[in-house]
């Protein structure tokens, strides 16, 4: 991943930096509410919807909008400053690190938790093996399953 014109850190410099950079990199305008947007993702590891940007930006922005939002979290995309994860259903969550990261997600409550582990089983690398014609250029490696806080309540009501 490489960063826009700057070999310096992105944690030495405020995300309004970062944001204003990539974006007139990116023939994009600065606005407060983009800031505002860009401040919020890049702060929270959660991996937010669109609704939840929204909820959570609005106190600072009470002027900007579902849609703003949802433009700007687009926008951030496409200056790569923010990855979009897509799932079957339809529904969408972002996340502000753009890192190699794998994920996983609880199937009940729908939280997403970053993998501490980048790295990629030798596995995985491999089941292109046989498959004739086809490009591979990435892949999505996702772990599902039940998080500590949706797990502990039925190990409670589990007899003893
Ligand atoms: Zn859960
Ligand atoms: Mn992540």
């Amino acid at each position: 991943m490489s960063q826009v014109g700057s070999t310096m850190p992105v944690q030495q410099r405020s995300s309004d930096e970062v944001l204003r950079e990539a974006l007139e990199a990116n023939g994009q305008r600065f606005t407060g509410q983009r800031a505002a947007v860009y401040r919020f993702l890049s702060s929270t590891d959660r991996h937010p919807t669109a609704d939840e940007v929204f909820l959570a930006v609005r106190g600072q922005e009470p002027v900007i909008s579902l849609a703003t939002v949802y433009n700007t979290l687009e926008t951030l995309v496409g200056c790569g400053l923010a990855v979009k994860l897509g799932y079957a259903d339809g529904s969408a969550r972002y996340d502000g690190r753009t890192d190699d990261h794998h994920h996983a997600r609880c199937l009940d409550c729908s939280r997403i938790f970053d993998l501490p582990d980048p790295h990629v089983p030798g596995e995985v690398a491999s089941l292109s093996r046989g498959l004739s014609g086809f490009r591979v250029t990435g892949y999505r490696l996702e772990l599902t399953g039940q998080c500590e806080a949706c797990v502990a309540p039925s190990a409670r009501a589990e007899p003893l």
